[in-house]
């Protein structure tokens, strides 16, 4: 569904991402783990064509996205849940979910909007709710509830997430996470960029690890899960039952 192959980004002379190549097939969870600075949420702007400067290939079902605008980016199907949420703070909550609709309005179809507007209530109850409410005043996890939301009014078939849990609660995360398994159950596809390495590999097919804009580690989240070096610098202190904080 997806094919990435080479890509290069950098910010005038910072390169931060460096050839970096990978695939996501349709149906599949995959999870981009690495530390901060190591260019996930850069991969995924340019992905998403919020980020134009890049060399190298991205296909999305066999369409090259190279010189396609966000807007189009997202009538071929992909939307984001961006990094820190970015939910328009001053609008309600239903405003909020009917900008993410902003390509199936211009096509006039508003009945879909509604049915669309209701499962993501049904999904999040609490949005519904809540959706007079000016969307600045939800709690965080309120709020990525919404940014998800929004991002699905689109009809995406390939789901970007950047970092869903930060900041969050651990039983928010966990109905997040258990969120992001049932959208792929109803058969979106989802590429998930997170520093909760665990979490995300315990819900993903295969995973890549991202460092200093390279990508140092791929395989089944299964393989990611047990590899040494993966938990040495990612799964923290969980690393086997003898793992005692130090290197
Ligand atoms: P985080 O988890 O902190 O978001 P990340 O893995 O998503 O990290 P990026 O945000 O993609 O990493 O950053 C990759 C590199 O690019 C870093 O060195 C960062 O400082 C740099 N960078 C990111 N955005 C910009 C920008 N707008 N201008 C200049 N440098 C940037």
């Amino acid at each position: 569904m997806l094919r990435i192959k080479n890509l290069k980004c950098s910010y005038g002379s910072i390169m931060a991402v460096q050839g970096v190549s990978l695939s996501v097939r349709q149906g599949e969870i995959i999870s981009i783990i690495g530390a901060n600075g190591s260019g996930k949420s850069t991969l995924l702007l340019a992905i998403c064509g919020l980020l134009t400067t890049w060399k190298g290939e991205i296909l999305f079902q066999d369409h090259n996205l190279k010189g396609m605008s966000p807007t189009t980016i997202v009538r071929q199907g992909i939307s984001m849940v961006p990094e820190g949420r970015q939910i328009f703070s001053p609008l309600s909550v239903m405003d909020n979910l009917k900008m993410g609709a902003y390509t199936i309005y211009k096509k006039g179809l508003k009945k879909q909007v509604d049915h669309d507007l209701e499962m993501i209530m049904n999904m999040f109850p609490i949005l519904r709710e809540r959706a007079d409410q000016l969307a600045g005043t939800l709690s965080g996890g309120e709020q990525q509830m919404l940014a998800i939301g929004r991002a699905l009014m689109a009809r995406p078939r390939l789901l970007v997430l950047d970092e869903p849990s930060m900041g969050l609660a651990p039983k928010i995360v966990e109905m997040i996470f258990a969120v992001i398994q049932k959208l792929r159950q109803e058969g979106v596809t989802i590429l998930l960029v997170e520093q909760n390495a665990r979490a995300a590999l315990k819900i993903a097919d295969r995973g890549y690890v991202l460092e200093t804009g390279k990508m140092v580690i791929q395989g089944s989240a299964q393989e990611l899960l047990v590899d040494d070096d993966v938990k040495r610098a990612y799964l923290g202190k969980d690393y086997g039952n003898f793992y005692d904080g130090r290197d």
